[in-house]
């Protein structure tokens, strides 16, 4: 979110210093799958999403950020499923964004590591890309540094003060030991609710959620490319929420109530290392309780994953290389939480779980509303 706000108000020509508290980005942006599916957002979110499709793609031309276009698949495993994902093409026909019905056998032909006991039929956006989360952001970086003679970056900069002072704003980092002024500042703080503002936070209403992932060995012979979205994502992702008419009304199969009870949602992401990065599950606490989501992996949780995925593919998903947490804050009613607290301080956070497809067309719109 900081970087994509600092690439928006290059473009429009201002200076831009990003200041990023740890030795490099440790954040969600390099916790998570990398998919970049509008598909699953809704209203002018999934707008944005389609902009960031744009965004990434202008910027992999000039430079190399790993985006790859394979598209997004979500493969329905059941009949409810089915209705759900016919549901959702009728809604994108209607507004021309591309997509494509999948019977089984075209699936088992484009995805021969999927289960035909598992894949009934699948919803295909060819359009959409994915990044690979532990280079994107660094790249980004890079590019963002060799194209802009007005950015500086600078990292092992944890911003301590901030405020509004005579004309602009004094930003300051280490007890105030280095200083900063700007016209503006906009603070894009993901998950850190303690350095700045902490009672304003703390009366948010935001949400921290807890994400399990996993990653496998090398798996060169597996044929899994692109966002490979499950069943159990058609009965949460946003846009089937928002458009599909039998969303409300489907039951929840007896084998899904547990994983529903950690909020696990199969996605398969291959890397160019050909690892297989598999997730998720969320876990919420309160802003003033993100302690509590602690620094444990919970074994149930990966083995509810691990038995749900294997449901799915026909690899063995238990040769894994690693697993960690990610972690992202949302609101309940929210999409986005934006203040501003004057017309120089500017936060915005809590984008949930969609900044890695909706923050590039976001940010675009939100630089030109603080700028304006
Ligand atoms: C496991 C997981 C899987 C996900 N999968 C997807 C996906 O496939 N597709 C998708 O669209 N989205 C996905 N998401 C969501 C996406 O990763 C997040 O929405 C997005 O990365 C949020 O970006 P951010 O910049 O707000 O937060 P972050 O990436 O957490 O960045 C916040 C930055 O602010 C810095 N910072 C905070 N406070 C200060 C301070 N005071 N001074 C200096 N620096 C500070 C932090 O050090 C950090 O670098 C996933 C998230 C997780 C956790």
């Amino acid at each position: 979110m900081g970087t994509f706000h600092s690439y928006h108000a290059l473009l429009l020509g201002k200076s831009v210093l990003q200041l990023e508290k740890d030795n490099y980005p440790v954040g969600a942006t390099v916790r998570n799958f990398g998919q970049v599916v509008p598909s699953g957002m809704e209203a002018e979110w999934f707008g944005y999403g389609v902009a960031g499709l744009e965004i990434y793609k202008s910027i992999q031309h000039e430079f190399d950020i790993s985006v790859q276009q394979n598209g997004s698949i979500y493969i329905a495993s059941d009949d409810d499923e089915c209705a759900l994902i016919h549901e959702l093409k009728a809604h994108y026909d209607t507004i021309g964004y591309e997509t494509e019905l999948l019977n089984q056998a075209a699936i088992l032909k484009k995805y021969p590591a999927v289960k035909a006991s598992y894949a009934k039929e699948a919803l295909f956006f060819p359009q959409e890309i994915s990044v690979a989360p532990d280079l994107m952001i660094h790249r980004l970086h890079a590019y963002m540094q060799t194209k802009f003679e007005h950015y500086t970056l600078k990292y092992n900069s944890p911003v301590t003060a901030c405020e509004s002072k005579g004309t602009g704003v004094v930003v300051g980092l280490k007890n105030n030991s280095e200083l900063f002024t700007a016209e503006k500042a906009i603070i894009c703080n993901g998950y850190e609710f303690k350095l700045l503002y902490p009672e304003l936070f703390s009366e948010s209403g935001i949400v921290v959620s807890k994400l399990q992932m996993m990653r496998s060995i090398p798996m060169p012979h597996v044929a899994l490319e692109g966002n490979i979205l499950s069943g159990l994502t058609t009965r949460r992702y946003e846009s089937f929420e928002h458009y599909c008419p039998s969303f409300k009304s489907i039951k929840i199969p007896a084998h899904y109530e547990e994983l529903k009870k950690w909020g696990i949602h199969i996605l398969f992401k291959k890397a160019a290392d050909n690892t297989i990065i598999i997730g998720d599950s969320h876990v919420y606490a309160g802003v003033n309780e993100f302690d509590d989501l602690g620094f444990d992996l919970s074994h149930h949780i990966n083995e509810l994953m691990l038995q749900e995925a294997s449901r799915i593919v026909d690899f063995d998903v238990r040769k894994l290389q690693s697993t960690w947490a990610g972690f992202y804050p949302q609101h309940p009613t929210k999409h986005i939480v934006e203040y501003d607290l004057d017309n120089r301080i500017h936060i915005r956070t809590a984008i949930g779980g969609k900044g890695m497809t909706a923050s590039a067309g976001y940010a675009a719109e939100s630089i030109k509303k603080i700028i304006s």
